[in-house]
């Protein structure tokens, strides 16, 4: 079991500049890590100085993290299926802005949430418009890789469902450029039992048959204050949420998801170092 590669690390922060969240994150024994590009509030941030972008990559290498490791989280204000153009317009430009940034930074995934149409259209045509703002995304920037992440399914959010994204995938102009996140407190609340490893096949299974494991290319690690089914979306610490910890163990025993990124996004910060060092436990890894 120790010859396994296994990234799980955090959403670190990136307050004072992007190049201090690798310190960040070596400092609680992260091998995975995610940050946001830019202030994930407002719609527009100032370009990078050409330091910022450097003292990334020196720190990356400093603390031997590598594009494989990072998976930068965009803007929660983006919504590509909105009904309102304004609105789609700027999350268009915004998505294209974080997907250069995580470019510059030497990365290629920049995962986001699917977006919702407010019940203004169906789901297809729902899909199709997220789609549609994906490839224009895609076409303004040179590299990068826009990974979908799954939703607990709150609201009309799309991307609850494996099969949601599946689709969306389907529709997009350059797939190529298109990967997928699971986050295991949104796939709890949006109905997916991963509570034993029993679950967590199923889930896996669904994702292969749909998407492909290939195009899964990171997780984030939250436990679930939500029940089953719930649609909410709130993240508890490992193991003290809906999903316990013999969810967790059936993922951290799963080898086919070795090699991607796990991230955990609990609200207890101060608590990091310990959960990522309980994932690395139930992995059978030391590093
Ligand atoms: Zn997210
Ligand atoms: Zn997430």
């Amino acid at each position: 079991m120790t010859n396994r590669t296994v990234y799980v690390g955090a959403h670190v922060s990136a307050s004072g500049g992007v190049n201090n969240a690798p310190a960040n994150a070596a400092e609680i024994g992260a091998t995975a890590l995610s940050l946001f590009t830019r202030n994930q509030r407002r719609w527009t941030s100032k370009p990078y100085e050409s330091e910022t972008i450097e003292a990334f990559h020196a720190a990356m290498k400093e603390h031997g993290y590598t594009a494989d490791h990072a998976m930068p989280h965009a803007s929660y204000l983006v919504n590509l299926g909105s009904p309102d153009e304004e609105v789609r317009r700027k999350s268009i430009d915004g998505l294209a802005d974080e997907l250069g940034r995580t470019v510059q930074l030497g990365l290629r995934w920049l995962n986001f949430h699917p977006g919702t149409s407010k019940g203004e259209l169906d789901e297809d045509a729902t899909l199709r418009r997220i789609a549609d703002g994906m490839d224009r995304v895609l076409e303004q920037v040179d590299g990068g890789v826009l990974v979908l992440e799954n939703t607990a399914g709150q609201g009309s959010s799309m991307g609850a469902r494996i099969g949601q994204l599946a689709s969306i995938i389907e529709y997009v102009a350059d797939p190529d450029r298109v990967a997928v996140c699971i986050d295991t407190c949104h796939a709890f609340a949006a109905g997916y039992d991963i509570r034993d490893a029993a679950g967590w096949d199923a889930l896996i299974q669904e994702t292969i048959d749909t998407v492909g494991l290939d195009k899964l290319v990171a997780l984030h690690l939250n436990d679930s204050t939500g029940t089953l089914g719930s649609n909410k979306d709130r993240h508890k610490p490992i193991g003290e949420g809906e999903i316990g910890m013999d969810g967790f163990r059936a993922i951290m025993e799963d080898t086919r998801l070795d090699g991607k990124p796990m991230i955990l996004e609990t609200p207890d910060t101060d608590r990091w170092a310990e959960e990522i060092a309980l994932l690395k436990k139930m992995a059978g890894v030391t590093a």
